[in-house]
């Protein structure tokens, strides 16, 4: 893959020189960043503010596939996925570190465009690169994300204040990242048979853009801001809707409703996941990495809630004897399960 000659070997520049050139770009533009890169330790300021940390591993084989995922969309993705993290509590993401492990066959040319790709998103979402760690890897390529942001603690919402009589309620799509995935997995086989056939993705953008370059919804949290809306729990939705639901359920010790038909699924998320013969919904309770906002709101912040066009009522809290429950668009209940397949076989 990395075979061209004219690529530059790491081992030249040595570990001090790799870092240098790597986070040459950086720049600090986050008030609380009083010290960035260069020192043993980074030093931020929140003055009355919570601080709020997320982290997440992402390994070559395990998370990623590096024979369709262009290097500079997996740099993006990766901080995408964890400031997604950070928005999920209702905060505003401030900064990150960046660590990787490299394997010997990667050139430089090859982290700088992952690079490239981090610092984009850091630059979208107003988010400083304040550190870092750099390695070797026996095999394969490691990126870890730490996200770092903060809120007024009142503001936070966890996981576990969900109450019985709230709205259950989602951001934008779901289930077009999973499907994105089953047409690069299906691009990929076809290319592997026969390196001459190019991958044919047309007029899948969307769903091709959802699996390979997700935003988080940071413009959810500033929208809560902007309405007065203050969810009582949530989550993002980074395993498929079904799991994220049985997580907000469990640990706020409540059920739920959930109604099939109000379940948001684009056309083309729609139309391409019925041409590769699976059942749209279960695709959005089960694919996952759709990274949208998954959370509840008290009944009173309706009128707030329901000219939001990017913001879908999906649902309601019950009290936790009534279990999780998805009315499915015939009208017949089946408990939500967190791998749902067997369960809304029509
Ligand atoms: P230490 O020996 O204290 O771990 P390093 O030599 O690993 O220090 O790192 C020196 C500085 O460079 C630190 O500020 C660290 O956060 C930063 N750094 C190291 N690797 C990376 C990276 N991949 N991306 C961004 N910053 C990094
Ligand atoms: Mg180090």
């Amino acid at each position: 893959m990395f075979e061209n000659s004219d690529k530059t070997n790491i081992q030249e520049l040595g570990e001090f020189g790799l870092i240098d050139y790597l986070t040459k770009a950086v720049e600090l533009t986050e008030p609380s960043t009083v010290k960035g890169i260069g020192d043993d330790a980074a030093v931020l300021d929140f003055s009355d503010k919570k601080t709020l940390i997320s982290t997440d591993l992402l390994l070559e084989g395990i998370h990623f596939d590096l024979r369709y995922v262009p290097l500079k969309h997996l740099g993006y993705k990766a901080v995408q996925v964890n400031l997604s993290d950070i928005y999920a509590m209702n905060g505003i993401a401030s900064q990150i570190t960046f660590s990787i492990g490299l394997s010997s066959k990667f050139p430089l040319e090859a982290v700088e465009e992952i690079y490239e790709g981090a610092l984009i998103a850091c630059k979208k979402y107003n988010v400083d690169l304040i550190g870092g760690d750099t390695s070797a890897s026996a095999q394969g390529l490691v990126i870890s994300v730490t996200s770092i942001g903060y809120a007024y603690a009142a503001k936070i919402a966890y996981r576990s204040s969900a109450k019985e009589g709230d709205l259950l309620c989602v951001s934008g799509d779901l289930g077009g990242a999973y499907v994105g995935l089953q047409l690069l997995e299906r691009e990929k086989q076809i290319f592997l048979e026969n390196p001459q056939i190019q991958p044919d993705l047309e007029g899948k953008d969307y769903i091709v853009e959802r699996q390979l370059k997700p935003e988080a919804r940071k413009d959810v949290v500033e929208l809560f801001g902007t309405y007065g809306i203050q969810p009582n729990a949530m989550i993002d939705v980074s395993d498929g809707l079904a799991s994220e639901t049985l997580h907000i359920c469990k640990a706020s010790k409540v059920g739920c409703k959930l109604y099939e038909d109000k379940i948001p699924i684009d056309p083309m998320t729609y139309e391409t996941a019925r041409e590769f013969g699976l059942d749209p919904t279960v695709c959005a309770l089960n694919g996952g990495e759709d990274y949208e906002l998954l959370f509840t709101v008290p009944q009173d912040q309706y009128d707030k809630i329901k000219n939001q066009l990017d913001i879908t009522i999906i649902g309601y809290i019950t009290e936790e004897a009534a279990g999780c429950e998805m009315i499915s668009k015939s009208g017949n209940v089946h408990p939500i399960t967190a791998q749902g397949w067997n369960a809304f076989k029509r």
